[in-house]
């Protein structure tokens, strides 16, 4: 049987799928407005239908035995066209129902009157109705009292959707939520405490084993001594105040670290940072980052090349590419190198490679430390390592902790790398004692 959609039938499902009342089983309180409404209307059957896109679900049912019919039988097809309510008083006399299988079949329905269930302005997901295997009518009065009554289940309905929706973030998820918070609130006091702090790894050319630059790896040093490394509070770095200061934190500390050590004659080369994308943002009242590192640079009288800038692929695709590829431009223009950094865990396409501004290439650890027992991933670092080299980029392979991959890593024209096998990150005071330099 044809029927006709309501023009908004897709918000209307969508709507429908969200308060996710179909599967949620019976409702006392629905149950209660049906019986009402058949005591008010004096008829034996009485529902409250949901009009999913192929099937009519009865959430509450009193007089039927079926809990869905296929949508194309619903009656509530044309119920829910409009706000009115739809009566009919014989439905064998009704073209639209009269070869209906509920009227021809054994069901045998004669009356129908149905009130829409309207869940939001013009969104009726399902009808409250009265119906009756005699032809019948149905007084003003009882109208009323049903429409009264779809009221209240549509209320109903959005109560039972609000309480799925706080489910969802019922206990486990609450909890985890309230300790990430907590997490963060920690570590804003432990940045104004001055706990945090950069440790260095270093980074070399591999060929000659040369080093040639530093990378700056922020830590969290606990009141018992050990440090926390990122994945421990990963969620501080998502939260965009703190990772915007503890951003400045770390450049301002990775530059006065650079102008200590190059006043002490240490040949360091370069400190790399990370940077995530938050400190991007053209916030009203916030420097934007190029121009904060132009100014902390300048203040410290220290060259550009002395720092490099370390971006993730979800910086640089973060939804603000336009504004991290503006201030990357104009701080590559100035003589600092951007490197793009985890390269091969996410979803870059190969058109990013070629449009977006940086200088090296990162490989990340995981394929390094996997390739000397993977085709697939030795395949992989191959093509990230010829793919750079065509483009002109240089590529730093991550995580190098045995010969067998430095070695593999040469083999393939990779020319720089940081890993275990070089060193750990460690604290400015280490890095230096084991060169034998004061800091
Ligand atoms: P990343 O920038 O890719 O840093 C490399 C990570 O690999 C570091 O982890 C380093 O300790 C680790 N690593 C280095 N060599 C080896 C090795 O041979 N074997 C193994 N298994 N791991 C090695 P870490 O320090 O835990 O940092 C994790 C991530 O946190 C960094 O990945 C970076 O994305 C982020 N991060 C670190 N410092 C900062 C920061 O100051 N700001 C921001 N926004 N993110 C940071
Ligand atoms: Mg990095
Ligand atoms: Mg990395």
């Amino acid at each position: 049987m044809a029927y006709q959609l309501p023009p908004n039938e897709r918000a209307r499902l969508d709507k429908l799928h969200s308060l996710a009342v179909l599967t949620s089983g019976s409702d006392p309180i629905l149950d209660t407005i049906v019986e009402i409404g058949c005591i008010a209307a004096k008829m034996p059957i009485g529902l409250i239908t949901l009009l999913d896109a192929e099937w009519q679900w009865f959430k509450a049912n009193r007089g039927l035995s079926k809990n869905r019919i296929p949508r194309e039988h619903a009656f509530c097809n044309y119920t829910i066209l409009n706000d009115r309510p739809l009566i009919v008083p014989d439905a064998e006399k009704d073209s639209r129902f009269s070869d209906n299988p509920f009227v021809r079949g054994k069901e045998h329905i004669r009356f129908y009157a149905g009130v829409p269930i309207e869940v939001e302005p013009g969104i009726r997901i399902g009808c409250l109705c009265v119906v009756d295997r005699e032809p019948r009518k149905l007084g003003r009065d009882a109208i009323q009292i049903l429409r009264r009554l779809a009221d209240c289940a549509a209320e109903r309905l959005r109560q039972r959707g609000n309480a799925r929706l706080l489910e969802f973030f019922s206990a486990e998820r609450r909890d985890q939520l309230k300790a990430s918070l907590k997490m963060i609130d920690a570590a804003k006091v432990a940045l104004a405490q001055n706990a945090f702090t950069l440790f260095y790894q270093p980074k070399f050319e591999l060929r000659t084993r040369t080093r040639v630059g530093f990378e700056a790896l922020l830590r969290w040093r606990q009141a018992d001594g050990s440090v926390l490394a990122p994945a421990a509070f990963a969620e501080a770095l998502d939260d965009p105040e703190f990772s915007c200061r503890i951003g400045s934190y770390v450049l301002g500390t990775a530059i006065s670290q650079a102008k200590t050590w190059e006043q002490a004659g240490f040949e360091f080369g370069h400190i790399a940072i990370n940077v995530s994308s938050s400190q991007f943002a053209d916030t009203e009242g916030k420097m934007a980052f190029a121009d904060e590192v132009l100014a902390a640079t300048k203040s410290a009288s220290l060259d550009p090349s002395r720092l490099h800038i370390e971006v993730t692929e979800g910086v640089l695709l973060s939804g603000r590419e336009n504004q991290v590829a503006r201030q990357l431009a104009q701080l590559r223009a100035t003589g600092f190198k951007v490197a793009f950094d985890d390269f091969g865990t996410g979803f870059a396409s190969l058109v990013h490679l070629k449009e977006l501004p940086y200088d090296q290439i990162k490989v990340d650890g995981s394929f390094v430390r996997a390739m000397v027992n993977s085709e697939e991933d030795m395949a992989i670092v191959k093509a990230i390592v010829g793919l750079a080299q065509n483009l002109g980029k240089e590529v730093v392979a991550e995580g190098i902790e045995t010969e067998a991959e430095l070695s593999a890593l040469i083999e393939m024209g990779c020319g720089y790398g940081q890993g275990y096998l070089f060193g750990r990150p460690a604290a400015a005071s280490d890095v230096t004692k084991v060169e034998g330099n004061a800091t």
